[in-house]
């Protein structure tokens, strides 16, 4: 099974077996990820496709066709305020709900800075969540970054190429008046044509800061409401994943 990363692409980027990149998804692979020439990921269309494709100089090579099967049909990421507790938890279960990759965030009110043993444990939580949901990709639980820096990440991989507005990326915020996650995503992926990959940022156990949720919606993230009930730090991502999971399935 693949531990490699996923990277959502749009069809007009592929011709014949070359995949030409952006500059947000070069600077993703390349200074994010830091993928080398010869290094390999996955590219999914958001139509079903996925290859297997190589990095290679500042484009890439579509090496092979991969199966999709039980995968979801866009790429899903998860920003996580590192919580107290039940990261375990997190990981496992947003594994089992199709989650592509797990970014956790070192926010105002999160702990300190996790040891690389941690990280080492977190990725083998989603490998071994991985295999017992059948899922073809095993997501990438990626290093502890910043809260700019995983705002950044959210939107290299959960807007279309070229994208000013209009992506899929959604704070969940306990409190105010939000708009519900379910009402926002049934209004954005409504049919197959126009799938953008999801980017979801849930809080710690104490919530945002104020300045965390308008550096958020600064660039372009959503405020959104799981409801009238104040949920768990650990429960929140997994109400979450659920819903994009739902309505991707219902509109399948
Ligand atoms: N202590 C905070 C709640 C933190 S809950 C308070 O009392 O306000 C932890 C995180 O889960 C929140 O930051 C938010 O991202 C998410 N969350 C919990 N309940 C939610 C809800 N009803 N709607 C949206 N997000 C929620």
């Amino acid at each position: 099974m693949s531990q490699l990363q996923r990277l959502a692409v749009s069809p007009s980027q592929i011709e014949a077996d070359r995949l030409q990149l952006t500059d947000r998804q070069q600077h993703y692979l390349m200074r994010v990820l830091r993928l080398q020439t010869g290094d390999r990921f996955i590219a999914l269309d958001g139509a079903g496709h996925g290859w297997m494709a190589a990095l290679q100089g500042r484009e890439a090579v579509l090496l092979e066709p991969i199966s999709t099967q039980t995968e979801l049909p866009i790429a899903v990421t998860l920003l996580i305020a590192l919580p107290k507790n039940g990261m375990d938890d997190i990981v496992r279960q947003a594994t089992e709900l199709g989650v592509s990759q797990i970014v956790p965030v070192l926010s105002a009110r999160s702990l300190l800075n996790p040891s690389p043993q941690k990280l080492d444990r977190w990725q083998r939580i989603a490998q071994e969540a991985a295999e017992q949901s059948e899922r073809q990709i095993v997501p990438a639980v990626l290093p502890p970054h910043r809260w700019q820096e995983a705002l950044q990440i959210g939107q290299d991989t959960g807007c279309d190429p070229g994208c000013d507005s209009g992506c899929c990326l959604y704070l969940c915020e306990a409190r105010g008046d939000r708009p519900p996650l379910l009402t926002c995503l049934k209004a954005k992926l409504i049919d197959r044509a126009n799938w953008l990959p999801v980017t979801l940022a849930v809080g710690p156990e104490g919530g945002w800061t104020e300045a965390e949720v308008e550096e958020a919606i600064a660039v372009g993230y959503q405020p959104v409401s799981l409801g009238k009930r104040i949920l768990r730090a650990v429960t929140a991502p997994i109400a979450a994943l659920a819903l994009v999971g739902a309505v991707l399935d219902d509109v399948n």
